[in-house]
């Protein structure tokens, strides 16, 4: 694909802690071997920078911690209010510049979210409106459980119907395999198309996905057309 043309792979949740970190850094590692010079970023980290450092890892520390993730606060409260507590302010504006200026230089560029899609990240916007800002393709990561049918379906409902039929779903595997988390796909796929949702398995070391997690990965980065 043209690199000009290749959209930034946005990764948002339908809630915090679904596997967001792994799957965006699992992303990065798979597509860097198509496209090399893909980095993946995390604008806004809140309660430590685990995410940021994990990214760049998987983007084979191309860029800084600090480039990777420019803005972070203390408080582990949803970053417009992690903000607040530190008198600071953040606006669109502000990432759209940041992520824009890497754009230019680099050929695939990630970004992981803050929270879930309507989490509030700055004063003036969630990761909606970063996600339509940027022209994103969502990609949207649920826990593979009970529950997981409506929350993937409230979230690609949030987002605007041209950028629906973009998204991709990626259902994690937070345990073994269950009954419920097999039919959640089935169900998913007849739904939405098999080629918009993909199964990512449980691994045991985060860092390092196992083959079956590979494989889910290289479906989900072929599907993409990268
Ligand atoms: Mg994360």
């Amino acid at each position: 694909m043209d690199p000009v043309k290749r959209p930034i792979l946005f990764v948002t949740g339908t809630d915090t802690g679904v596997g967001k970190t792994a799957l965006t850094a699992w992303l990065a590692r798979c597509l860097s071997v198509t496209v090399p010079g893909v980095v993946a970023l995390k604008p806004v980290c809140t309660g430590g920078r685990d995410d940021a450092r994990a990214l760049q890892e998987a983007s084979g520390k191309r860029l800084s911690l600090d480039e990777i993730n420019p803005w972070h606060f203390r408080a582990p409260l949803a970053p417009l209010l992690a903000a607040r507590r530190e008198q600071k302010e953040l606006r669109l504006a502000q990432v759209l510049a940041w992520i824009r200026s890497l754009q230019k230089s680099h050929p695939g560029i990630l970004v992981e979210g803050a929270g879930g899609l309507l989490t509030p990240i700055g004063e003036d916007f969630d990761a909606r409106n970063l996600i339509v800002a940027l022209r994103a393709t969502p990609i949207v990561a649920c826990a593979n459980r009970l529950g997981a049918i409506n929350q993937t379906l409230l979230v690609l409902a949030a987002l605007p119907p041209a950028l629906v039929l973009r998204a991709r779903v990626v259902l994690m595997s937070l345990t073994r395999e269950t009954a419920v988390a097999r039919s959640n796909v089935v169900f998913l796929q007849e739904r939405l198309g098999m080629d918009r949702v993909h199964a990512v398995p449980c691994s045991a070391c985060p860092s390092q996905p196992d083959r079956r997690v590979g494989v889910a990965i290289d479906g989900l980065a072929r599907s993409l057309g990268w």
